[in-house]
């Protein structure tokens, strides 16, 4: 339904289904969205597109008024012989929320003659007639005409300070009468016309609303949170309500629990005489919901009350309401699951649970992946204490998080940074949907105006970015590219301090403070107390898929059994080549060697802190299965550039002659080879060159040497009482004879250990890594050799879509730009492509070995869409770097819930 009707008709439909007050309407689906962009792309009239539409929202609009009897749209009495003209709002909403990305209409249905007639049948209505009308020239001219609101502000703003007043509600209806003429010169001005026939009316807003889907912030918005496959929005035509017609009227948006800490207790806005576009605007500070009651809302927070609660038990999610009340009387205008923080996430789910209206199933589809991403984002270091003179501005802690950064003022200077790699903050008077773009790129937001559902802090907690809007003393200068801060000293008197483009700034989201410097970052929360834990552990019970980790150092190992890994999927052995100078040099020793001599030379140095390594991973990982690759490395991240070379040459030289000078030859001799050798190692496609189990093949010693290092290891491991369960994996294999070659080497390593150490019990699997089309294509030739497959998605998408993967960014940039390609397939699994291959691949395998230990250990085994196709296809686990194990674990959780249904409830 969400589909077709857009969350927002989606949700309109059901809440009145449940028996709540919700303005009559109807919703034209987002489907027409669909065709009017696609006419308007190919330059055709939209207008005439749309005719049938219009003809059936004909017939809607008289739906309408048959509910609201007494009105009609476009004239002051119907046959029921009303005195009131039907008055209504044409709104957005596509089927995944983009809050205020797109447009709405208010107020249409007003014209001088609708309005002066309806002010004659009823003279106690003239103010707010003139204000719903002053508001719908505002709105018509901004969203439909593109006269910027700006214009009508500014005129609105004169009007109020002739008047001596301060809030527009404070305009008597002289002074709107003054507003209405001076719009009417803005749109002379702008030589554009106010359609007068509501029915006109109705049209242009309906377009401009089906337009706004392909604004620039909305089609930002959507690419920033990877919004595809959506048709359009889809327009909501529904009676207006007033909240701006007296002083037992309001507008609020409340939350069911609070979405920055989780609790229980309602957490929203109010304001008295508004309509709702006011609440979000920041023109007048909004009153909390805890007020409605002392304000004399009592019968309105009774409704609010029960409204919250009945949308809890139906959606068993925390919701987003708008409301309104008019002269008394409740009406909820909108709901959709609340944006939350990671942290209220997980309370909510938790308690929710606790309370009995869902199951712990349920809970698992409550929290998402990115919910636990962002709890685990840093957070400022407890020991780098903040004094009080660092704190420059206090505000309102509207989303959790710490966040470092060079000073900003515009969403443009931000991206700028962003692009440079440069962490900056970002400052602004308040924000708009147009800074989206900047708001994203920023590390967080500080704003001077607006509370805890302005623009700033709604969008900021959507993504989990540190925010602190509403800071008083902060006067954001965003011409002079500057911000002042009003300080209080110690002795009283404040001082000002000014902060320019380019100073380090501190934010803490917590805390709802902005520090004069840079503060350091602290430790991630645990995984293994708290709500989290809790969450987990549903989330452990359900999985089918087993989460592993690519881990490829002992601290490595350690941090991802902290995270719950249930073993490793990967060791890169090269990446433990990187971890001192001593190590490189080997490894360059290895690369480089011009005869067996040196080569054995340098295998020798580089088991004996493989061994050591291997040994500590193993007792890490005590009853957990290490899968070990054999060496895969591209060879050119080893070698220095050409210039360099004969420096190194020397350097390999002179440490061979005092090493014991093991080589036959003289030193000039080794140079020359060496260089001769690095030259001919420089290749054309290093991605397709001499690697994986190429480079075993060619020079059988290095496979020997790792496998001898790595069975001592676990020998060792096992004599110091750790239970090894090792698995060593042979990369880059599209040959069945390449794997066996490879196979008869290893075994013949484990044998040679074994006698060694002919007590030790353990066994060893040998599988290979499935990296090219041709492996997947062979799958049942290779199945009936090897113990296990992996997946190493990463090379089986460069190679199937014959894309490199270290130079693809600005081809994908391009392609997500022009709309081509709306993913990462290196950050996500090509299903219909690279997927295939693997289904293909698992179901050949399965064919000849049942039991095959199929997993993945490309980086999609931690993006939660690509865990839910390893979830489908069938694979035994997956794995993924060490701080992707906790959100990975939550969505394989997640997988087998959705797939079995049971998160119904
Ligand atoms: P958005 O998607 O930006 O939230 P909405 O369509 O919800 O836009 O409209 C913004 C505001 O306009 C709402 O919060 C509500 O207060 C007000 N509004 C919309 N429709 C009506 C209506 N029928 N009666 C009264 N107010 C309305
Ligand atoms: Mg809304
Ligand atoms: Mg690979």
């Amino acid at each position: 339904m969400k589909d077709l009707l857009g969350g927002k008709g989606a949700g309109l439909a059901e809440m009145s289904r449940l028996g709540l007050n919700v303005p009559p309407g109807f919703t034209v689906s987002a489907e027409v969205c669909e065709l009017y962009s696609s006419h308007v792309a190919a330059e055709k009239a939209g207008a005439s597109t749309l005719k049938p539409v219009f003809d059936e929202m004909k017939r809607g609009v008289s739906f309408i008024e048959k509910h609201m009897s007494g009105r009609a749209f476009g004239a002051v009495s119907d046959k029921q012989g009303g005195s009131q003209p039907l008055l209504v709002s044409v709104r957005s909403g596509a089927a995944s929320s983009m809050p205020g990305m797109m447009d709405t209409v208010l107020n249409l249905g007003l014209n001088d003659q609708i309005l002066s007639d309806a002010i004659s049948a009823e003279p106690k209505n003239e103010r707010f007639l003139l204000d719903a009308y002053r508001r719908l020239l505002d709105m018509f001219g901004d969203v439909v005409l593109g006269v910027p609101h700006s214009e009508f502000e500014s005129r609105l703003n004169g009007i109020k300070q002739d008047n001596n007043v301060t809030s527009d509600e404070q305009l008597d209806p002289n002074a709107l009468r003054e507003v209405i003429a001076a719009y009417k010169e803005v749109y002379a001005a702008k030589s554009v016309t106010f359609p007068t026939d509501p029915e006109e009316q109705l049209h242009m807003a309906t377009e401009a609303v089906f337009a706004s889907w392909n604004n620039h912030r909305a089609v930002t918005y959507r690419r920033i949170n990877k919004v595809t496959h959506l048709k359009g929005t889809a327009v909501n035509v529904q009676a207006m309500v007033f909240g701006n017609a007296g002083a037992d009227c309001a507008s609020g948006v409340c939350f069911t629990r609070n979405p920055a800490t989780g609790e229980r207790k309602l957490y929203g806005e109010f304001l008295v005489n508004a309509q709702g576009e006011d609440v979000v605007a920041g023109i007048r500070t909004p009153q909390p919901v805890e007020t409605m009651s002392a304000a004399g809302f009592t019968e309105a927070r009774q409704r609010l009350d029960e409204c919250c609660d009945t949308l809890e038990r139906h959606f068993l999610d925390v919701m987003d309401i708008e409301f309104t009340v008019e002269g008394g009387v409740f009406f909820c205008l909108q709901c959709r699951a609340g944006k939350r923080t990671g942290r209220a996430a997980l309370r909510i789910a938790c308690e929710m649970v606790d309370e009995k209206l869902i199951s712990p199933s349920r809970a698992l589809l409550v929290v998402e992946p990115t919910h636990v991403e962002q709890l685990l984002h840093p957070h400022f270091d407890p020991n780098d204490v903040i004094a009080p003179s660092d704190v420059c501005a206090r505000g309102l802690a509207a989303s959790p998080g710490a966040a470092v950064g060079e000073a900003v003022f515009t969403a443009a200077k931000a991206e700028a940074l962003a692009k440079q790699g440069r962490a900056c903050v970002l400052l602004r008077a308040e924000t708009s949907a147009e800074d989206v773009g900047g708001m994203h790129a920023a590390q967080g937001i500080a704003t001077q105006r607006g509370g805890m559902t302005s623009h700033a802090a709604v969008v900021a907690r959507g993504w989990g970015k540190p925010a602190v809007v509403g800071c008083e003393r902060m006067i954001v200068d965003e011409l002079g590219n500057k911000a002042v801060f009003e300080i209080s000293g110690e002795d009283g008197k404040s001082t000002e301090l000014e902060i320019k483009e380019g100073d380090i700034v501190s934010i803490d989201g917590d805390a709802g403070i902005v520090i004069r410097r840079s503060v350091r970052l602290g430790a991630a929360p645990s995984a293994s107390s708290g709500n989290l834990a809790r969450v987990l552990r549903w989330a452990d019970e359900k999985k089918t898929l087993g989460v592993l980790a690519n881990a490829d150092t002992p601290g490595n190992a350690a941090a991802a059994l902290l995270n719950g890994a249930e073993g490793i999927g990967l060791v890169r052995t090269e990446h433990m080549f990187f971890d001192t100078p001593n190590r490189l040099k080997a490894v360059r020793r290895l690369t480089l060697a011009v005869d067996d001599a040196m080569l054995e030379q340098a295998l020798e140095e580089i088991s004996k802190f493989q061994e050591q390594d291997f040994a500590r991973i193993f007792k890490a990982m005590d009853g957990l299965p290490v899968t070990i690759r054999l060496l895969d490395p591209p060879l050119h991240e080893f070698l220095p550039p050409q210039a360099e070379m004969p420096g190194i040459a020397n350097e390999i030289v002179k440490d061979l002659e005092t090493s014991g000078g093991r080589t036959p030859r003289r030193g000039d001799d080794i140079k020359k080879s060496i260089l001769e050798r690095a030259a001919s190692l420089r290749e054309a496609n290093p991605m397709l060159g001499m690697r994986g189990c190429r480079l075993g093949i060619c020079s059988p010693q290095i496979t020997k040497a790792q496998c001898v290092a790595l069975f001592r290891a676990a020998s060792v491991a096992e004599s110091e009482g750790a239970v090894v369960f090792p698995r060593v994996m042979i990369p880059l294999v599209s040959f069945v004879a390449e794997f066996e070659h490879q196979k008869s080497i290893v075994r013949a390593a484990f044998d040679e250990v074994r006698e060694k150490f002919p007590t030790s019990t353990f066994e060893a699997k040998i599988g290979l890594m499935i990296e090219t089309p041709r492996a997947t294509l062979v799958a049942s030739e290779l199945a009936k050799t090897a113990d296990f497959f992996s997946f190493g998605t990463n090379d089986l998408t460069q190679m199937t879509l014959g894309l490199s993967r270290d130079d693809a960014g600005p081809t994908l940039a391009r392609y997500a730009k022009s709309g081509v390609l709306t993913f990462d397939p290196f950050a996500q699994i090509d299903t219909e492509g690279v997927g295939k291959l693997v289904e293909l691949c698992v179901r050949s395998a399965r064919e000849v070995k049942n039991d095959i230990s199929l997993g993945v250990c490309g980086e999609h085994g931690g993006d939660p869409k690509s865990v839910g196709f390893f979830h489908d296809v069938g694979l035994q686990y997956v794995s993924c770097s060490p701080y992707r194990v906790v959100c990975t674990r939550l969505a394989a959780g997640r997988a087998a819930v959705e797939r079995s249904g049971e998160g119904e409830r």
